[in-house]
């Protein structure tokens, strides 16, 4: 922890509410969210090159992370790390001018594209060209990396409106061996069992698939920094697939004391929150997101489509880890198109996920299964200053009636979503009460 460097602001702020409100709560501004987006929104991120170690750069200015880098070439599970691929600019133009250039929107460029300077007629170019007719006024986000290729994507409109002749073409990007970065962070807790947290870091120009999960798990990093954790928390912005088979490749005992984890994208648009539950689908982190989703969210079981999940969850690895989105993925019109920008996203949404995240996680602290110090007998909860001094019916939403719930199912056997599903208190009630007995010395 001693590389983290936090935001002064944004720490004290952290520390501040941490320690005046049991339930988690998001100490992160919408502001401070609506930055970061906007720094890193421009900038041409893909599996590898210098888009993503900028994004990473920029992480690592908020929050320490140590950035690995992985050959070209590199045997990495069942994959080889690809030929590094990075954007200068690249322009399409016509008989009538500039159809499409990057510096207006990097998904004009097929990701992976590799360099092409030439004339060609329509007939040749337009085997190069993307676009998506059902929604004709939008870029399409289209990427070739493991087959050689070149091409630009553009509007519909503006693709069906080109006329016959000469089309020149100007791609400069470097497509040669080099490494693949990805960035980790541990943030060290009392125990060494850990929790980890993930998200990509490879997509372009788009906001809620991959800008989003960035700054959610950059907040959550500095959350777990602001004070000494019970778990170790680790965090890893890798680019989907080839990043998180890297990182695993490389830590096949690092995986061994993961207890809990979630793959964190796709936060900010207007959907409800969307839990995937691990392959395993009985994971504690499965019970505790899918109990505070009850109502408010979808819960999706395990497929083998998705994001990183998939490799977390691989039989070999197997994993509690689960992911946490608004719309899923492809269901939503604005995914993977120029339409999913920075206006797409709320802020507000991002910080929503991270509240509930941080109650997850409050949970996951205070130690999921409670066992009771005292459990014959109801033990006398007055004497502590626990119990209401008069007596009478006990209001069903007291503090009382939860510390009386938690104490009657606290055998070792229930966890903490047992206790809030059987007493039907809000789990950040639950964990208040938690928290209570264990300091008077009734809970281990
Ligand atoms: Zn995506």
């Amino acid at each position: 922890m001693s590389n983290l460097r936090l935001w002064p602001a944004f720490s004290s702020q952290i520390i501040a509410i941490v320690s005046e409100n049991a339930s988690a709560q998001s100490p992160i501004s919408e502001s401070w969210i609506t930055n970061l987006l906007a720094q890193l929104y421009p900038l041409c991120r893909s599996i590898t090159g210098d888009g993503t170690r900028a994004t990473l750069d920029i992480l690592a200015r908020e929050c320490g992370l140590t950035m690995h880098e992985v050959s070209t070439g590199s045997a990495v599970l069942d994959w080889r790390i690809p030929d590094e691929w990075s954007l200068r600019r690249a322009v399409l133009s016509g008989p009538s001018g500039i159809i499409a250039d990057t510096v207006s929107s990097n998904l004009h460029i097929v990701g992976y594209s590799e360099p092409c300077h030439g004339d060609f007629d329509l007939h040749t170019l337009s085997r190069h060209l993307h676009s998506l007719p059902d929604q004709p006024t939008l870029i399409p986000y289209r990427t070739s990396y493991y087959a050689r290729t070149w091409g630009f994507c553009l509007a519909h409109d503006t693709l069906s409106a080109l006329g016959p002749g000469k089309y020149a073409v100007d791609i400069d990007t470097v497509l040669a061996p080099g490494a693949l970065s990805y960035g980790e962070l541990l943030v060290p807790g009392r125990k060494r069992e850990e929790v980890l947290v993930s998200t990509h870091v490879c997509h372009p120009a788009l906001a809620n698939d991959n800008l989003t999960g960035i700054v959610a798990t950059l907040a959550l990093a500095d959350w777990a920094a602001a004070e000494t954790r019970e778990y170790s928390y680790r965090f890893l912005f890798v680019p989907a697939t080839i990043g998180a088979i890297a990182w695993l490749a490389a830590n096949r005992d690092t995986v061994e004391r993961i207890r809990h984890g979630l793959v964190l994208t796709g936060l900010g648009d207007g959907a409800p929150l969307s839990y995937k539950r691990s392959r395993r689908g009985d994971a504690a982190i499965d019970r505790l997101m899918s109990h505070l989703l009850v109502g408010k969210g979808l819960i999706l079981d395990w497929s083998p489509y998705g994001y990183d999940e998939r490799q977390f969850c691989s039989p070999g690895f197997d994993l509690p880890v689960g992911r946490l989105s608004r719309a899923p993925h492809g269901t939503y019109p604005e995914y993977h198109t120029s339409a999913d920008n920075l206006s797409f996203v709320d802020a507000a949404q991002v910080t929503a996920a991270i509240d509930l995240i941080l109650t997850a996680f409050d949970a996951i602290e205070a130690g999921l299964v409670p066992r009771s110090l005292a459990p014959y007998g109801e033990p006398q909860l007055g004497r502590r200053g626990l119990f209401r001094s008069v007596g009478g019916a006990l209001d069903e939403g007291s503090r009382e009636y939860a510390l009386l719930w938690l104490l009657s199912l606290a055998d070792g056997d229930h966890d903490l979503v047992d206790v809030a599903e059987r007493s039907g208190l809000p789990l950040a009630d639950v964990l208040t009460s938690a928290r209570l007995l264990r300091t008077a010395g009734l809970l281990a």
